[in-house]
């Protein structure tokens, strides 16, 4: 993998650095991995999808000025990363955090660059099963600016964050897309036709998502609208989505994953990605022992017990909607909390319970 990314770099470098001037983002391409996608995993996105909700583990590295100086902070990231989790419900996945932020404060490592720090950085500060989360000052790639990168899977569990594009509501959740799997929806190459006859071999290979001809803040304006005129051989107009998350559009507009991409994402989870796991054991709370927690009536109409044996490591739980939202959350400061939930919508909801060193239970929870 590592030969193929160097390989990849020296001959991609241009177009890549050509395609950087607005800050986008330097994930390679992978000519093998859309080759799965088009081979075994797009043919397979038809098939009913059995799903269970699934945690993914993560830790925060914090890069920040030798001084502690930063354009960020963590309470930026976590909102950030509260709000991708809105986004990846959707494919029945919740990023939980495993191990507390490691915070270096180093200007060297603060002023990333890809040729310089990739390689030291991932022997020096990353975890090993769970999804490495770093964010930096900057981020350069081949001599230019970018907002992040990642890579396609099978590699290493990683997405890294320019400060500048870390909290614009789109570019993180852009980064994990790459990690779990989807191409950008221009895809590998500008081939796919407008009317959509060849998009499970050509483009992202996501047929749901329409062709599009790279797009960028020249042909999407502020209101997110899309003026390009570009044509595909056929002389059609292209028309695209500039709210897709995984396209270049100006990063406000994109607020959208299609079915088909959220299939693709929890696919690739589970078939190449599965092995991420929060291992922590320090406390009763990460051994996954439901009988140090619950919730109760559940099914409830109003009036919720929660009932925790432990408050190290401060818990709490976080409640969910069906469509990801967070409705609710809530700091376990004694064994017994009561919670009102009269004002809460019938329905069901996913619970989470976290707490400063990670893991955790998941469940549901059915307000009647
Ligand atoms: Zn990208």
């Amino acid at each position: 993998m590592k030969s193929l990314l160097v390989f990849c770099i020296s001959l991609c470098g241009l177009s890549i650095a050509s395609a950087q001037s607005n800050q986008e983002c330097a994930t390679i391409n992978n000519q093998e991995w859309f080759n799965k996608i088009r081979a075994s995993i797009q043919p397979n996105l038809a098939l009913p999808v059995k799903r269970q909700l699934s945690t993914i583990p993560y830790q925060i590295h914090f890069f920040r000025a030798s001084d502690g100086s930063s354009n960020l902070t963590l309470a930026e990231i976590y909102n950030e990363i509260d709000s991708v989790n809105q986004f990846y419900s959707n494919s029945d996945m919740v990023f939980v955090e495993c191990l507390s932020p490691q915070i270096i404060d180093d200007d060297f490592y603060n002023a990333f660059d890809y040729n310089t720090h990739h390689a030291d950085v991932l022997s020096q500060f990353y975890t090993e099963e769970v999804v490495n989360m770093y964010f930096y000052g900057s981020v350069n790639f081949n001599g230019s600016p970018v907002c992040g990168y990642s890579q396609y899977p099978p590699s290493e569990d990683y997405v890294m964050m320019s400060a500048n594009c870390a909290t614009n509501g789109s570019t993180l959740a852009h980064e994990l897309g790459h990690l779990f799997g989807l191409p950008h929806t221009h895809g590998g190459t500008p081939d796919e036709l407008a009317d959509g006859s060849n998009c499970a071999t050509e483009g992202d290979y996501i047929c749901d998502t329409p062709a599009d001809p790279t797009l960028g803040t020249s042909t999407v304006d502020t209101n997110c609208v899309y003026t390009g005129t570009a044509t595909d051989a056929n002389g059609m107009p292209y028309a695209p989505d500039p709210s897709n998350i995984m396209s270049y559009s100006r990063k406000k507009c994109r607020n959208y994953f299609s079915p088909m991409q959220y299939d693709v994402i929890n696919y690739t989870y589970l078939n190449e990605r599965y092995y991420l796991t929060c291992s922590v054991t320090s406390d009763g709370l990460n051994n996954h022992d439901e009988k140090g927690f619950s919730i109760a009536p559940n099914p409830g109409i109003e009036d919720m017990n929660i009932v925790i044996n432990t408050l190290a490591y401060h818990p709490k739980v976080l409640f969910m909607d069906i469509s990801g939202k967070m409705v609710h959350t809530l700091n376990l400061s004694n064994t017994l909390t009561q919670l009102n939930t009269a004002a809460w919508p019938s329905g069901m909801y996913f619970y989470l319970l976290t707490n400063d060193i990670g893991k955790i239970v998941s469940g549901k929870y059915i307000k009647q």
